[in-house]
C-alpha cells in the first residue's frame, strides 16, 4: 500500500499475514527485538522455543483496553461518556478472561478509575485541531533482507494541516511518569519509533526529514509508593531520531535476526562482559554473573532448569528442542 489515506490496519495485517505464511516469510517484530537484546535467552526459551509463557498481568489487560479506547475514539469520533463505557467494558471483558482468580484481579476498580483518568485526561479535539489523521494502528511488514521482515502496528500517524509534516505517535500506559534520564539510557527501547519511522517512511515512499515521532505517556498514578497523591498526568515525550540513529537501529535489527538464525546464539544477560563483548570469570575460573537484568524473569535465581548457569545452555536447549523456530510463524 502506498497511499496516505485513512486506514485503519487489523484486517489488513491479517491479509498481510495470511499470505507471508504461503510465501514462508519469517519476521521480527520490536517486542521481539527488544526481548533479543534484553537478553538472548529468555528470547529463546519464551519466543523461539516457545518453552515457557508470560503469565497473564493487569498491567497487559489494561493497555489493551486503553489502546482499543483510543483506536475507536479517532476512529468513530468517540465522546468521551461513549470512550469510558468502551474501556470499562473492554476492560473488564481482559479481567475475567485473563485474571480470574489472580491476587491481581482485586486490583480491577483502582484501575478502572485511573483508566477513566486517562481518557478523560486526552484532549482529542485540541490534537486533531491542527492535524489530519493519516492511519490509525497502521499495520507495517517490511522487507529487511533475505526472507526476513519487519512487523509493527503503528499507534497513530497525523500529519500537520499547515506544515505537511507528519507525526507518529504511540501510546504507552505508564504506572508512573517516565524519569526520562532512565529512559534515555535504554537505548534499544527507544529504537522502536526510529524503526517505524524508517519503514513507515519506505512503506509511503515519504522523505525522513518530513517526519517526527512522539511517546505520549499515559500514567496512571502520580505516586507508585503513596497512590493516595492521586491519578498521575499525561507526559509528551519528543524523540530524536536523526539518520544515524535509524542506521544504528537498523544495524542491530540485521544483527539480531543473524544471531537468532545464521549463527543460533543466545546470549544470557546475566553473564558479565567486559568491553569486548567477551565473558568475565571469577578467580576460580567460573563466569561472573549479575542478577540485575534478570528481575523481572520468571526465571531468574539459577535454580530455574531453563535457565542455570551453563553458558551455553543455549545450545543444549536448541539440540533438546530440534531448534523448531516459532519466530514469525
Ligand atoms: S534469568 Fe536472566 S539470564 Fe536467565 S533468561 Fe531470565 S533474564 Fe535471561
Amino acid at each position: 500500500m502506498t497511499s496516505l489515506e485513512k486506514v485503519s490496519g487489523k484486517k489488513e495485517m491479517m491479509a498481510i499475514m495470511e499470505q507471508a505464511k504461503k510465501d514462508g516469510k519469517k519476521h521480527i517484530s520490536f517486542s521481539e527485538f527488544d526481548l533479543f537484546n534484553k537478553c538472548g535467552h529468555k528470547h529463546l526459551v519464551f519466543k523461539h522455543l516457545a518453552l515457557e509463557t508470560e503469565p497473564p498481568s493487569i498491567h497487559l489487560a489494561f493497555g489493551d483496553a486503553i489502546h482499543a479506547s483510543i483506536e475507536r475514539t479517532i476512529e468513530d469520533s468517540l465522546g468521551l461518556q461513549n470512550r469510558i463505557d468502551f474501556f470499562r467494558e473492554r476492560f473488564r471483558k481482559n479481567m475475567d478472561d485473563t485474571m480470574k482468580g489472580e491476587p491481581a484481579y482485586s486490583e480491577m476498580d483502582d484501575f478502572m478509575g485511573q483508566g477513566c483518568n486517562i481518557l478523560s485526561m486526552i484532549d482529542f479535539e485540541a490534537l486533531l485541531r491542527d492535524y489530519e489523521v493519516v492511519a490509525v494502528e497502521e499495520p507495517l511488514y517490511q522487507h529487511i533482507y533475505g526472507n526476513f521482515y519487519f512487523k509493527g502496528f503503528i499507534d497513530l500517524v497525523l500529519k500537520h494541516k499547515t506544515t505537511g509534516r507528519y507525526l507518529i505517535l504511540d501510546w504507552k500506559t505508564s504506572t508512573v511518569a517516565w524519569i526520562l534520564k532512565y529512559k534515555l539510557a535504554d537505548v534499544v527501547f527507544l529504537m522502536q519509533m526510529k524503526l517505524y519511522k524508517y519503514f513507515w517512511a519506505r512503506k509511503h515512499d515519504v522523505n525522513l526529514s518530513k517526519i517526527d515521532v512522539k511517546y505520549m505517556v499515559l500514567n496512571r498514578l502520580a505516586d507508585k509508593k503513596n497512590p493516595k497523591k492521586g491519578y498521575g498526568e499525561l507526559q509528551e515525550v519528543s524523540m530524536t531520531s536523526a539518520q544515524s540513529e535509524v542506521r544504528d537501529a537498523l544495524e542491530l535489527v540485521a544483527k539480531t535476526i543473524k544471531s537468532i538464525h545464521l549463527d543460533k546464539k543466545f546470549p544470557k544477560a546475566k553473564f558479565v562482559l567486559d568491553e569486548y563483548g567477551r565473558i568475565q570469570n571469577d578467580k576460580s575460573g567460573r563466569p561472573l554473573v549479575d542478577d540485575k537484568p534478570c528481575m523481572f524473569c520468571k526465571l531468574k535465581g539459577g535454580k530455574h532448569p531453563l535457565c542455570n548457569s551453563n553458558i551455553d545452555q543455549d545450545q543444549t536447549l536448541l539440540a533438546e528442542h530440534a531448534a523448531v523456530p516459532k519466530m514469525g510463524k
